[in-house]
């Protein structure tokens, strides 16, 4: 089983997709993941990326379509992947109808202003990747494995702002593209609330 899961940045794909990889076994693919591991490794992908993702603009199609077809080509993708934060251009969904089948896409629906409410508060763990809120998270260190958190450097107010105009003019109209076989759940709520719904879709389709 191939899902996609579309949303707004802060949306909570990155958490509903954790979740997702723990009861189904999928392997969780995250082009913004792949992006910064390119970066931290120096790679000529994460030099161009980077001047990019600064400004919170799109990477262009045809390198990030690249790089996708090269991870999604791995030996463990063959158990079925969730796609977090690829397509995000209609360009991206039409090179992707000709390198795997799809057979469902989630979209995670939150207001905007919740998304602003979030974005600057973010931490992810530098362990294993955990993401926390400073809302509802005051420590420095992962509950999980005991890492440092971190801010991301695209998380910042200026950023933030122009990745929800990326997203509304470049991402949204993939919800009309896949209309046929979008589940639409609202992600205003805590973690486990967003999910249940899911889990109940996914588990009705294997
Ligand atoms: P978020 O969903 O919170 O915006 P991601 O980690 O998915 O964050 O992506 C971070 C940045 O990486 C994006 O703002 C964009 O610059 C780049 N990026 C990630 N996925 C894609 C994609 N499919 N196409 C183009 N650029 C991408
Ligand atoms: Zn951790």
């Amino acid at each position: 089983m191939n899902i996609i899961l579309l949303g707004a940045p802060f949306s909570g794909k990155g958490t509903l997709a954790r979740k997702i990889v723990q009861d189904f076994g999928l392997v969780q693919i995250s082009t913004g993941d792949l992006f910064r591991e390119n970066i931290k490794n120096g790679t000529d992908v994460g030099l161009l990326a980077k001047t990019y993702i600064d400004k919170g603009q799109l990477v262009p199609d045809s390198v990030t379509v690249e790089m996708l077809s090269k991870r999604i080509a791995q030996k463990d993708c063959k158990k079925g992947v969730i796609l977090d934060g690829f397509p995000r251009t209609i360009a991206q969904a039409e090179a992707l109808s000709k390198i795997a089948k799809i057979d469902a896409v989630i979209e995670l629906d939150v207001p905007f202003d919740e998304i602003r409410r979030r974005a600057l508060g973010r931490r992810t763990c530098t362990g294993c990747g955990e993401i926390y809120n400073t809302a509802t998270y005051d420590k420095t260190t992962c509950e999980k494995c005991g890492s440092p958190l971190f801010q991301r450097d695209d998380d910042n107010l200026e950023t933030v702002n122009s990745r929800l105009e990326v997203y509304t003019k470049q991402t949204a109209p993939l919800i009309d593209f896949y209309a046929e076989q979008l589940f639409v759940v609202k992600g205003q709520d805590s973690p486990d609330a967003t999910y249940k719904p899911v889990k109940d879709f996914l588990k009705g389709r294997i």
